[in-house]
């Protein structure tokens, strides 16, 4: 069976358009494109068929179908030859079920999707592996890029390094300066990648990297760059798939530029269309208070305006204006959409709350945290709904933050969870003392009030 993919505009202009070139925008009317699959062909095969395909290559070693990713290759970019894919073995997370911290907070059936135990930390490895196997592909076929670049909050150009590096592509990365994680801003320059740090937010380093692209000067691996959503996808995919082809309740995400829920979207609707699931779980993107542009569409019947985003721990989502808005909103109003913020104490206490129950959450997943309490607080979410929220990173990339809340340091963060060391001399009872003293009260070595 031949399969097939192809751009189109998502403001439903005539025309398709190759995925073998960049073209990032619609031609006739500038609006984003989306991909498009040819769903008569991918129906020759039965739904059990394809998830009985997709359970055979989940995790094996038959490269490259073992990427949870590549595993899905049918759906994501039929066209592309094996020996074109870059791939670091993505996808495959760990799907865990939060059980003391849902008990803690009126949640039975609570899990958590780990996007973030994955080979550069992110669930931007997702998308990124697609992306850079149509360079790859491109310059295969004799195309020139010079070069793949994008404007960052940090893990989009993690990834892209890695997986440029692997290809031997060049990158060039742009940066907001001082606005990433110390992890963030060692990934790329670890692999080799060119860092522009640019004395603006990200939202000004969106700008000049479309302009680049625009000049053609480099290849653009934003989200914008719809490619990377086909990969971001197969989360959805993904998660049915670890639930035995069931869907869950309820996903809560965290959203910043927009392009992971519309991907959630892109995936849920595929699995739909093709037969593999009839429900639809309610969405519900989290944002920052200090960053909510969609927050604010949703509480004015969607009407949007971009912000200017205040800093905010979950620095990853810090955003104004969201490339991927309309596409975000679509689906929101297909999957009975909610949208909650998060204040830079809740998403803090949030992510240590679930920490103590031992998780180790980035600010991002605090925010989806906080937005789910919000929710269960209110009865908008029920005690035995199934409901995934999507952790989006590592949170090992994010030391800094940790420390800054155990230390008191974070701006209006109250660290209601904060706990520190207990220095002792070298003595052993001392040592005792402390054991006692300690197992008294099990939060002794905090410093809360
Ligand atoms: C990129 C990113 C997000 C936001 O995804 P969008 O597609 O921009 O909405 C959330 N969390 C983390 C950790 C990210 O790196
Ligand atoms: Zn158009």
């Amino acid at each position: 069976m031949r399969y097939g993919a192809t751009f189109r505009c998502i403001a439903g202009c005539q025309g398709q358009h190759s995925l073998w070139q960049p073209i990032y925008r619609c031609p006739t009317c500038g609006d984003l494109l989306e991909v498009v699959h040819d769903l008569d062909a991918l129906r020759h095969r039965s739904p059990a068929a394809w998830m009985k395909l997709f359970d055979e290559r989940y995790k094996r070693t038959v490269w490259p179908y073992g990427s949870a990713v590549w595993g899905k290759k049918e759906w994501v970019c039929p066209d592309l030859a094996d020996d074109n894919v870059v791939s670091m073995d993505e996808g495959g997370t760990n799907l865990l079920w939060a059980e003391r911290f849902g008990r803690e907070i009126g949640l039975e059936d609570l899990w958590l999707k780990l996007c973030g135990n994955s080979h550069t930390g992110s669930f931007k490895d997702l998308g990124m592996t697609v992306l850079v196997s149509v360079v790859k592909q491109m310059i295969s076929a004799g195309r020139s890029i010079p070069a793949v670049a994008c404007a960052s909050t940090g893990d989009t150009s993690a990834a892209l390094s890695a997986y440029a590096a692997a290809a031997a592509i060049p990158a060039f990365v742009i940066l907001p300066r001082g606005k990433v994680s110390e992890a963030q801003l060692l990934q790329p320059l670890a692999n080799g990648a060119t860092v522009l740090a640019l004395d603006t937010d990200f939202d000004g380093c969106m700008a000049i990297v479309q302009r680049l692209a625009e000049e053609e000067r480099i290849y653009l691996a934003n989200s914008m760059n719809s490619l990377r959503l086909e990969g971001q996808k197969t989360v959805a995919i993904e998660i049915a798939q670890q639930f035995d082809w069931e869907l869950p309740d309820v996903l809560i995400i965290p959203g910043g530029n927009l392009g992971n829920v519309s991907a959630l979207g892109a995936g849920l609707d595929m699995m739909e269309a093709l037969g593999l699931t009839r429900k639809r779980p309610r969405i519900v993107v989290a944002q920052a208070a200090k960053a909510n542009p969609l927050y604010r569409a949703y509480q004015k019947d969607w009407h949007f305006e971009p912000v200017r985003a205040e800093s905010t721990q979950a620095s990853a989502i810090q955003i104004g204006n969201p490339v991927s808005i309309k596409k975000a909103i679509a689906t929101l109003q297909r999957y009975d959409g909610i949208v909650e913020q998060a204040s830079e104490s809740e998403l803090a206490d949030a992510a240590a709350h679930a920490d103590l129950t031992g998780m180790f959450n980035c600010p991002h997943t605090g925010v989806a945290l906080a937005a789910l309490l919000k929710l269960r607080k209110r009865g908008q979410i029920t005690a035995t709904q199934r409901v995934v929220v999507i952790s989006t990173a590592n949170g090992l990339k994010f030391t800094d933050f940790k420390r800054g809340y155990h230390k008191r340091a974070l701006p209006d963060v109250d660290s209601t969870h904060a706990r520190l060391p207990v220095d002792l001399p070298n003595d052993y009872t001392a040592v005792c003392d402390a054991v006692a003293r300690a197992s008294e009260s099990p939060s002794a070595n905090s410093t809360g009030p």
